[in-house]
């Protein structure tokens, strides 16, 4: 074969995937958008109050209704009618199939379809969905993570439903299905998803709040609970892109990738306007979501290129995780209808921006109204100060809880990356507000003259700030005005850990000042301005060191963080050790929340899902250097030695330098290949129990280096190598064409 002959041969072989991607996008046109007006189809396939009231006999209407708005058990009594009723409701809509939709602990969501047709014992078949199939489902767990929790013999776990979230019908080309949402329990009562813990930790979090609201006067009827507003960020690309990219398609983040030319430092993409086929996706997949009855809100352009946005408005916190799984859901399904793939990792490309999902929480009832706003008179503002007081205490105790709910290891390449709050847990209180507090503590140290003394006795609390004015970015865990922001979920995590450390945290702290006001007020409600006054003053002595409203991502806020004794966990293996400390052990026994058991398994868990992802990604890094890199490069090598050995023969000058570079890298790239090899061979990548956090450890100094090294080579390569050669599509092509 000639050179040239081996020059186009190379490019058919080994570019044709990036080139035919390249030109797919080019030809893909943005899909029409028609008109149509949401309020009359919102909520159509959710059996909701309306379906309810339509489907059901009044009576039984009403018990479920009361069962619902008290959170209770779904009384057996009615379990066949209302089964009966939404069988008929789903099926007169299409439906064949029902499912009990679980959340089991990988963080995704579980289904197993069950049809409603049962033979009839005549040939035939009949139509059946009695209220045992409602209430509990049998799912084999075997197959699902469980820490230990079930030795095989004991596999089978069981689904009930959850009447707090209602059932919904899923649409899909090949029919439609009544998706039930349900908690995933051990026979034994062993919490195996992430449902049940929210459940148990609202119960918590309203006992205790109902006691501090009674010192405040308050009886309240409804359960105080979480209100959680979920913003979810994701990046958009083009499907061809990530077919030729096995990094994406396996892995969901870009393993390899020299940076581009142009990245987001212009901020020309936030809040810009939205391209035409990403536009025609987004309005699908929210009418779709309107039609499950996900009260989406907003939609923007975020701010790395292809990076985007949707949040919904606030809805109780269990609701909201669950809508939350349902979002991701869509979001996956419509990209792949429109050519496209939406990434939910945290990190998909180093040198931009990765992807959070800000967690919006805030306590009340319909009752009571939002426990964090403040209010219009000093008695509302006491109580306000009580609860803000609490969140305060219950973050700066239990920081590394709420760290250990969002580790992962995708987003551990996302926090503290200047983009990202870091994964020290502090609080934003804005200025105003912090002086308020400050002022209280003032007033506990005596003889502070001058300084204006706050005081509770009623009528001299002066207004507070409605709004905290200012906007901080930088902090993982903001006051925005009525409730607090948490920044730092990962996209594409399940939110319901974070809000089930929030609600068992809060719990604790409300249970502590309702004791701390009662042994002040001793029964006499006169005495409840000095009881706050004294509480406020307590925890700002112990507690304010967890508050900082300076920039979050600065080097400084390190080292201030150290010397005020906050935890600071970077990487998954030491943050998810918390999970068996003996304070998180204790918060969530007293609170029945988790039990020590159910603890060990989630932070084992965590361990092992960290294995299971960089053991995947080392290899694929291992394969596309092998397989796609090295050959492109040595191909490359041969053609820049093949003409300067042409040019020599032909006595033409030519400068060897870049074919000495090349070799060098290639050189230096090899090393590394081989070195990580050599590394993940050795690597216990399936540990016993005991030895998991060791095997986390080496892999978090030893793997990712090692990964991160060959990357530095590879990305070299690829500013060296000819592009027409190059067989991955490269950061420009897969952010900016669309
Ligand atoms: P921003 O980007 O400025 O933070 P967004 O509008 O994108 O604001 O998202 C704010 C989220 O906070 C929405 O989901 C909104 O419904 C939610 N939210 C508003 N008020 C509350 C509240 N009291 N409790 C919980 N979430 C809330
Ligand atoms: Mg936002």
């Amino acid at each position: 074969m000639s050179p040239a002959n081996a020059r186009s041969h190379a490019v058919l072989s080994v570019a044709t995937k990036r080139r035919d991607a390249v030109n797919t996008v080019n030809a893909h046109p943005a899909e029409p958008v028609m008109p149509s007006d949401p309020t009359e189809y919102f909520g159509c396939n959710v059996f909701d109050d309306k379906a309810m009231r339509r489907y059901l006999p009044k009576n039984v209407y009403k018990s479920l209704r009361k069962t619902i708005d008290l959170g209770r058990r779904l009384d057996p009594a009615i379990a066949d009618v209302v089964a009966n009723a939404m069988k008929t409701w789903a099926m007169e809509r299409g439906a064949d199939h029902y499912t009990h939709v679980f959340y089991p602990l990988t963080g995704l969501t579980a289904e197993k379809h069950d049809s409603f047709l049962d033979p009839d014992g005549k040939g035939g078949a009949i139509a059946q969905f009695g209220g045992n199939a409602l209430v509990q489902g049998e799912a084999d767990g075997s197959s699902f993570p469980s820490g230990g929790l079930r030795s095989t013999f004991e596999a089978r776990g069981y689904t009930a439903w959850d009447v707090t979230s209602p059932a919904y019908l899923m649409e899909s080309p090949a029919g439609m299905v009544l998706c039930i949402p349900t908690v995933f329990l051990s026979w034994t009562g062993i919490a195996l998803d992430k449902k049940t813990p929210i459940l148990r930790s609202n119960q918590a979090l309203n006992q205790q709040a109902t006691r501090v609201l009674r010192l405040f006067g308050v009886d309240p009827t409804m359960p105080i609970s979480s209100n959680g507003g979920l913003e979810q960020e994701y990046f958009l690309i083009d499907g061809t892109f990530v077919s030729a990219r096995p990094d994406l398609l396996i892995a969901g983040r870009a393993l390899f990738g020299a940076h581009p030319p142009k990245g987001q430092e212009f901020d020309d993409q936030y809040y810009g306007v939205i391209p035409s086929r990403v536009l025609g996706f987004m309005a699908d997949v929210q009418r779709q979501l309107y039609r499950l009855g996900v009260p989406v809100k907003t939609r923007h352009n975020e701010v790395a290129p292809s990076q985007y946005e949707i949040a919904p408005s606030y809805e109780s916190g269990n609701l909201a995780c669950d809508h939350n799984q349902l979002i991701m859901t869509v979001l996956r399904k419509t990209a792949r209808r429109h050519g496209m793939s939406c990434l939910l990792h945290e990190k998909p490309f180093d040198c931009i921006n990765g992807s959070g999902k800000h967690l919006n929480y805030s306590i009340g009832s319909p009752e009571v109204g939002n426990l964090f706003a403040p209010g219009d008179n000093p008695h509302e503002n006491a109580q306000f100060l009580v609860f803000l007081c609490s969140v305060i205490r219950a973050l700066h105790r239990h920081a590394g809880f709420l760290r250990a709910s969002v580790s992962s290891a995708s987003n551990d390449r996302r926090l503290g990356g200047h983009e990202a709050p870091p994964a020290i847990m502090s609080l934003f209180l804005g200025d105003q507000l912090t002086d308020v507090l400050e002022q209280f503590r003032a007033g506990h140290v005596t003889g502070s003259a001058g300084k204006r003394m706050m005081n509770v006795g009623v009528d001299t609390l002066p207004p507070l700030p409605a709004d905290p004015g200012d906007r901080n970015r930088t902090s993982p865990f903001a006051f925005v005005g009525n409730r607090f922001e948490f920044r730092a979920v990962g996209s594409g995590m399940s939110a319901a850990d974070s809000l089930v450390v929030l609600n068992t945290m809060l719990a604790e702290s409300l249970d502590y000042a309702a004791d701390f006001l009662e042994n002040i007020m001793q029964g006499d409600d006169s005495r409840l301005g000095e009881a706050v006054q004294k509480f406020i003053e307590n925890v700002m002595e112990e507690n304010s060191a967890v508050i900082f409203n300076g920039n979050g991502y600065s080097e400084i806020w390190q080292k201030e963080a150290e010397r005020r004794g906050l935890p600071n966990h970077p990487a998954t293996p030491d943050a998810v050790t918390v999970f068996s400390s003996p304070e998180v052990v204790e918060l969530c026994a007293k609170y029945h929340v988790f039990s020590r058991q159910e603890l060990k398994a989630r932070e084992d868990i965590e361990l092992e899902q960290y294995l299971k992802t960089l053991r995947t990604e080392a290899s694929l890094a291992i394969r596309m250097a092998r397989t796609q890199i090295y050959p492109a490069a040595v191909r490359y090598r041969q053609e820049l030695a093949a003409s300067a050995s042409s040019c020599a023969s032909l006595g033409i000058p030519a400068s060897l330098d870049t074919l000495k570079e090349l070799a060098e890298v290639i050189g230096r790239f090899e090393v590394s290949l081989r070195s990580l090899e050599e590394k993940t061979a050795a690597l216990v990548w399936a540990p016993a129990e005991e030895d998991l956090l060791d095997s986390a450890r080496e892999c978090l100094n030893v793997i990712i280096p090692a990964m991160e090294e060959l990357r530095g080579w590879a990305d070299k390569l690829e500013t060296l190598v000819a592009d027409d050669l190059w067989p991955l599509p490269s950061y420009q092509e897969m952010l900016f064409m669309k």
